[in-house]
């Protein structure tokens, strides 16, 4: 059983009118191991949000499977939501609350009992303890990001993604997400992130697949993979 696994997933948007569609996932097949740091690289455009938000529930597939810690987001799309946290690209704005109530308040819409939330523990572990209580338009860009990483795993998910999660983030604040992402994975959370960036995928992912025009065109273990490029 692994983390996140498709067969031939596809995905066409229907383009209205004159539009013509735009075939985004033209049947991808991988299978990304539980307990990894897995990297999905490929250029603008090539399909790694479309992946993405067909596990996170916010896309429908056109056809193929697509299992999330070895449910069926067809026969439960519930139990498989609730076993992915995702990390959209943009920084959403809940500015009239504090980090601790922005959490609370993802916990209720998870359904999490009041008893087993750790609100303050994800607080600490992305170090927002000092801006608990602050509002958080008053926090400054890399913190708002952080928060946006706590507020994917209110629910505890096995797998954590983060879609394209530095674009636009300057180098110090990059390497602060990256150390609280680290920490998560050794901690034991599955960790798959979308870039188009090449390094970024060789700092941190263990294995990255290679995705272009909606196909995966390389799988393989980092170390593999960099050998012949
Ligand atoms: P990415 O940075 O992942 O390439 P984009 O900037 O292309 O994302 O897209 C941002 C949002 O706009 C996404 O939610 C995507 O679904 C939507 N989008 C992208 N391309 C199109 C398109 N051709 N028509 C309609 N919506 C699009
Ligand atoms: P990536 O995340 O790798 O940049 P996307 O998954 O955002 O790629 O987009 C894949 C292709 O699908 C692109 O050509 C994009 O323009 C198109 N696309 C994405 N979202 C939509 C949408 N909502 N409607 C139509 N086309 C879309």
């Amino acid at each position: 059983e692994y983390a996140l696994e498709a067969t031939d997933l596809r995905k066409t948007y229907r383009g209205g009118g004159k539009a013509p569609d735009k075939e985004a996932l033209r049947g991808i097949d991988l299978k990304v191991k539980r307990g990894s740091f897995f990297g999905l690289l490929g250029p603008n455009g090539a399909g790694k949000s479309t992946f993405i938000n067909i596990f996170a529930g916010l896309t429908n597939k056109t056809s193929g499977t697509a299992r999330t810690w070895g449910v069926d987001i067809d026969q439960d799309s519930r139990a498989a939501r609730a076993a992915i946290g995702v990390v959209p690209q943009e920084i959403s704005a809940d500015v009239f609350f504090t980090p601790y109530e922005t959490l609370e308040l993802m916990a209720g819409f998870y359904g999490v009992p009041k008893k087993e939330r750790r609100t303050d523990e994800l607080l600490e572990v992305l170090g927002l303890t000092d801006k608990r209580d602050a509002y958080v338009r008053q926090l400054s860009g890399g913190m708002k990001r952080r928060l946006l990483v706590a507020k994917a795993m209110v629910h505890t998910p096995p797998v954590l993604v983060l879609d394209e999660p530095t674009a636009g983030v300057d180098i110090e604040l990059r390497r602060q997400l990256w150390d609280f992402v680290r920490e998560l994975h050794a901690r034991g959370t599955t960790i798959v992130l979308t870039t188009h960036y090449l390094e970024e995928a060789q700092e941190l992912c263990d294995e990255i697949a290679i995705i272009d025009h909606g196909k995966v065109i390389a799988c393989e273990p980092k170390e593999t993979l960099l050998k012949r490029m």
